[in-house]
């Protein structure tokens, strides 16, 4: 049993210095991908819970790797952010992104998400300012969103939220994004003025079936109204969480049934940006 028990140790141990050399190859891969901009993006739009309307499109990151193919981006961010690329990556999603929107009709967002890692940075703000200006994009039209992990991260809370400001007062709107996911949703809430709050897909996905999930996205949909946010659910995917949403004064959705996270490269400004079903 000992012996076996040693085994199992060294198993284990192996396996994690393999995790752990797959992940250092990743990091490798993704700074390469980065230069060689194997990296693109895709956008998913965010439409008016009422007339379907898009109201926006929120930029999402993807990597397709030569040998491994598509990796998720809930895989690599963390890899990039522990291996240090996330600034470089950051800034490039925002210049790729705003160059896009720049082309979009002018009553079109940009949502882009930052990691909590790119704040340690002291200019972030000042950085996407000048990638808007570069890109002749009104600062107007960005919403960044940022999960409860950037708020928490204590040492240099106080740091995150002048950044946040900072661009709120530029004229972004700053979106809390998968509510109710984290550690302190109400202490944060509390803390900072977010003009947005995007209720998380793993309460929407399911309210329909699950009652506790139904009375959580009700509740917060009420309790960000008598704050004054706009409430955006994510991940809706069935025309009865759509019916329901609507029901319960749900500003904004977005999901498979809206829209897919997709190239829009090829959208002209003319084209009809209502995608009613
Ligand atoms: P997120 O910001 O919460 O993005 C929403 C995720 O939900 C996206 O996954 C989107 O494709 C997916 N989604 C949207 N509608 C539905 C739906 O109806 N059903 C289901 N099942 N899923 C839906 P994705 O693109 O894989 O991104 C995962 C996460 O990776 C994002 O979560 C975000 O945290 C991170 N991420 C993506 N792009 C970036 C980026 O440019 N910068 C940073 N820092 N993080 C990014
Ligand atoms: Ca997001
Ligand atoms: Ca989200
Ligand atoms: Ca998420």
């Amino acid at each position: 049993a000992k012996s076996a028990g040693r085994n199992t140790v060294r198993f284990f141990d192996a396996s994690l210095k393999e995790q752990e050399s797959m992940r250092v190859q990743l990091a490798r891969d993704l700074e390469q991908a980065l230069a060689a901009n194997e990296l693109h993006l895709v956008y998913q739009p965010i439409s008016d819970t009422g007339s379907l309307e898009i109201r926006g499109f929120e930029a999402l990151l993807r990597w397709k790797h030569p040998l491994l193919g598509e990796i998720p981006p809930d895989r690599f961010i963390p890899i990039a952010e522990s291996a240090g690329l996330i600034d470089g990556i950051g800034a490039w999603v925002a210049e790729q992104a705003m160059a896009a929107a720049a082309l979009w009709p002018e009553d079109i967002a940009l949502s882009l998400n930052l990691s909590p890692i790119q704040f340690r940075r002291p200019g972030l703000a000042a950085q996407l300012l000048r990638i808007a200006q570069e890109s002749n994009l009104a600062f107007a039209r960005l919403e960044f969103e940022v999960t409860e992990s950037a708020t928490l991260l204590g040492f240099h809370r106080e740091e995150v939220l002048l950044a946040l400001r900072s661009l709120q007062q530029a004229g972004a709107r700053i979106v809390m994004d998968d509510f109710g996911t984290g550690h302190s949703s109400l202490s944060n809430l509390k803390d900072f003025t977010f003009d947005k709050l995007k209720i998380d897909r793993s309460f929407v996905g399911v309210m329909c079936d699950h009652a506790p999930s139904a009375s959580i996205v009700r509740a917060t949909i009420g309790l960000g109204k008598s704050l004054g946010l706009t409430i955006v659910a994510e991940g809706v995917e069935d025309h009865a969480q759509l019916a329901q949403l609507r029901e319960w004064g749900c500003d904004q959705v977005q999901g498979f049934l809206v829209g897919r996270p997709e190239d829009v490269h090829g959208f002209a400004p003319d084209q009809a940006w209502s995608c009613v079903r």
